[in-house]
């Protein structure tokens, strides 16, 4: 659609000022002309409902019952809003809607991942994946459809960026899979209390012991290239008239663009993972070519300085285990004596390689992850290998993977022999 071929694409040049936004600006397309209200802030909604006629006063009522239900209550339809008076609901959905990216395709793996190929309404396709474990549940969220950053292991990267995906289209994730989880807090206004009235009592319905928990940007595209939408949407599900999740529960994982990490602590604020995967320029360059742009040295330093990096909130560093290319004994020395140098609070997640058609690699034997592992360890660092997840439904797919369980050592010893 015409609005989205004007969204700024950012490749490896620096994203430009953009000028001011049109109407239309960071609104999910759609072709029935509706203006859809996923992923807008509040004052947003409440700007849209009063150049469409409603008072000041009404505008910022209905902006405020409506973000309520669509965040709190899931509903995807104006006729359930039973605060609203009825004929403003009729009025309501000629004019705007509250979307849901399509579902394509969802796979459920016997080990309980599920993965959802999605599609935008312009037509486009990306992945969401749902990682369940004993203590959390993951959601593994994208951000744009394709990348423009080639990693050479990377499936995403031998695929065209085709866009960004817009701040409703990714908040839209957490929102299906909410409903495909069943998560919306069932109240007193769905068992048929007759209650019309507003300004529900929001402890009568809010639900525990939900099974969606975290949320990493670990699915395709490099969220620090879509920074805008990519903060629209965070900055709804942490909201807590929004989904309410904390920041401490969201991750964000970037191949290292260096200008826009400072900015992503201060402003998004959530935690930050690294995709390292070398410890010298020569691999490091080869393997995720941003490098070149953006050395290792100066992205360690960006680390160093993140906002709210502690040792109780450390970095994550990624790195993924690579045969015979970035996996030896000398290797995982460097990467402490990185860590060391820079005085990183930090851990590393270590992902065998998810093989695809056409890669030019193979997976690091089970033997050499847990080698690598030790050494990193043994230097007070924690190292967990991540578990592959959904093998049977191919959620694994390396960029859709995430959450690693920290495993004991025979559980993971089982494991490796068994891969
Ligand atoms: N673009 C961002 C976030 C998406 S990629 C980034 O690069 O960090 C999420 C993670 O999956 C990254 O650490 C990425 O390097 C890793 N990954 C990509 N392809 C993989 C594969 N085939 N096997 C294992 N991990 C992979
Ligand atoms: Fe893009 Fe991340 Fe894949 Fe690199 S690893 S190509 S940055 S999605």
């Amino acid at each position: 659609m015409s609005d989205t071929a004007l969204m700024p694409i950012p490749g490896l040049a620096d994203p430009l000022p953009v000028p001011r936004p049109a109407a239309t600006e960071g609104v999910t397309p759609r072709a029935d002309g509706r203006t859809d209200l996923l992923g807008l802030p509040r004052e947003r909604i409440r700007a849209l409902f009063a150049e469409a006629g409603l008072d000041p006063r009404q505008a910022k009522l209905r902006a405020k019952q409506v973000y309520h239900w669509i965040y709190h209550r899931g509903v995807t339809g104006f006729e359930a809003m039973t605060d609203i008076a009825k004929p403003m609901r009729p009025w309501l959905a000629e004019r705007f809607a509250i979307g849901r990216p399509d579902v394509v395709e969802a796979q459920h793996s016997v080990d309980g991942t599920r993965k959802w190929l999605l599609r935008t309404a312009d037509g486009h396709d990306f992945e969401m994946v749902f990682i369940p474990d004993a203590d959390r549940g993951t959601l593994c969220v994208s951000s744009q459809v394709g990348c423009t950053l080639n990693c050479t292991f990377c499936h995403t990267g031998t695929m065209k960026l085709v866009r960004n995906l817009t701040a409703g289209e990714i908040v839209g994730q957490v929102m299906l899979a909410r409903d495909a989880l069943g998560e919306w807090p069932k109240g007193a206004m769905d068992v048929g209390d007759g209650s019309d009235e507003e300004g529900a009592d929001e402890t009568e319905y809010r639900a525990d012991g939900r099974l969606l928990t975290n949320i990493v940007m670990m699915g395709m595209g490099e969220p620090l290239y879509n920074f805008d939408n990519v903060k629209g949407a965070l900055a709804i599900v942490m909201d807590g008239d929004g989904l309410a999740l904390s920041k401490r529960r969201i991750t964000l994982s970037t191949s290292g663009v260096v200008p826009m990490m400072a900015r992503c602590g201060e402003e998004i604020g959530v935690n930050l993972a690294v995709s390292l995967h070398a410890t010298n320029k020569e691999i490091r360059d080869e393997i995720v070519p941003l490098n070149r742009k953006y050395g290792i040295e100066e992205l360690l330093e960006a680390c160093a300085a993140y906002p709210g990096a502690s040792n109780a909130r450390r970095i994550t560093f990624e790195y993924v285990m690579l045969k015979d290319k970035n996996d030896s004994d000398e290797h995982a020395r460097e990467l402490v004596a990185l860590i060391r140098r820079y005085k990183l609070p930090a851990k590393v997640n270590l992902i065998p390689f998810n093989p695809w058609p056409g890669a030019g690699y193979d997976t690091s034997t089970p033997e050499r992850v847990r080698r690598f592992s030790e050494i990193v360890f043994e230097a007070g660092i924690s190292a967990p290998v991540r578990t592959p997840r959904g093998r049977d439904i191919d959620a694994a797919c390396g960029q859709l993977k995430t959450a690693a369980e920290k495993k004991s050592r025979a559980e993971r010893d089982r494991e490796a022999a068994g891969a």
